[in-house]
């Protein structure tokens, strides 16, 4: 665990360096996933969401605490009107060094557009949310999207030299068939695959999470038929384990929230397009940075939220999904905080 001596820097009680923050820039989406959103989602009104300079300003404060990296995420970024003045804005921090990485997870849909800008800014990676090659499934699954549109995406990220991470969330009964497949596709065009568990957040309707719910334990030992996996010492801070697979020469990841506690060396808070903080994806203390953020044009006020907020970072969380317990377990949705 690194722990600089940075006076400003934010150190939470159990001596965790807070370095990476995930923000979420709205909670809208051209999709609706069927494990992230129902498909009449109430979005929040506009006039709670911050304004692009408000979630700059927000956003320099932490990198001016020691943030290093920082991942913009949503619902979906790329859907959010200008949103590259954002990205451009806070581009600025990778050319002055403040920054080592900027970056984002999106679910590719607008990516034949920003491709080109976001390599331009100072993005070198992307995570790519894609579950399954199948045209067809890929609409049931994302109820709006379009496969072929995210494959164009796809194409125009690679042909800007953008790296890509593709995240495939694991479903019982939907993509489990198509693992390998998946492997193979990734690996072929040079892009890592992480697989994840599914989480529960947020009402999605009945009780589709207990039918989705695959423990990523399984969704190895079927991977282990095809492929040799060597772990690796490759590690983010996160709760991803990797693998090389000796077949593809690829890297492969693993996010079991629910079955792992990778909580000790969580070095991430999340931020929400109203400039709510979670201090941990799994429970529900929240601090507001907005009522700071607009009470002065001097950052002193928001400074001092953001160090009491980072004293309240819990040690870790308690997710559960079983037969006892098919409530969410934590009541935002994913798209709230970003995933
Ligand atoms: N819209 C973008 C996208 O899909 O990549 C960014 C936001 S999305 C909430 C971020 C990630 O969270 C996606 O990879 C998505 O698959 C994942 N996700 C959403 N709901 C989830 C859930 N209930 N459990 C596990 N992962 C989830
Ligand atoms: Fe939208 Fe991403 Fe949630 Fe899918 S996972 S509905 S793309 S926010």
């Amino acid at each position: 665990m690194t722990r600089p001596h940075y006076p400003n820097y934010m150190i939470d009680p159990f001596g965790r360096h807070i370095s990476y923050l995930r923000v979420s820039v709205t909670d809208r989406c051209d999709f609706r996933c069927v494990y992230c959103m129902a498909e009449d989602m109430t979005f929040l009104p506009k006039a709670e969401v911050l304004s692009l300079e408000e979630l700059e300003r927000l956003c320099s404060a932490f990198v001016r605490r020691g943030v290093k990296k920082l991942r913009l995420t949503g619902g979906e970024p790329l859907v959010r009107k200008n949103v590259m003045s954002l990205v451009r804005g806070l581009g600025k921090h990778i050319d002055s060094g403040a920054l080592e990485e900027l970056t984002l997870t999106t679910n590719g849909s607008q990516l034949a557009k920003y491709a080109k800008d976001l390599a331009a800014v100072g993005v070198k990676r992307l995570n790519v949310s894609m579950d399954t090659l199948d045209p067809v499934k890929f609409r049931e699954l994302t109820r709006w999207g379009d496969l072929d549109q995210v494959m164009r995406g796809l194409d125009a990220a690679q042909d800007a030299g953008l790296k890509i991470k593709i995240n495939a969330v694991a479903l019982r009964g939907v993509n489990d068939g198509e693992f390998e497949k998946l492997i193979r596709w990734s690996h072929g065009r040079g892009m890592d695959l992480t697989f994840i568990e599914v989480m529960p957040m947020g009402e999605i309707g009945g009780e589709a999470r207990l039918d989705q719910y695959m423990p990523l334990s399984m969704a190895r030992a079927e991977i282990a038929k095809h492929f040799t996996l060597d772990e690796s010492d490759f590690r983010t801070g996160g709760p991803a384990r990797y693998f090389n697979v000796a077949e593809t020469g690829g890297r492969l990841g693993f996010i079991t929230p629910l079955t792992h506690n990778f909580c000790e060396s969580c070095n991430r808070v999340r931020l929400t397009c109203t400039g709510t903080l979670y201090m941990c994806l799994g429970q529900e203390d929240a601090a507001d940075l907005r009522a700071p953020l607009r009470a002065s044009e001097s950052d002193d006020i928001l400074d001092r939220a953001i160090t009491e907020a980072i004293a309240r970072k819990p040690k870790g969380h308690d997710f559960m999904i079983d037969r006892r317990h098919t409530a969410p377990a934590v009541r935002r949705h994913m798209s709230v905080t970003g995933g």
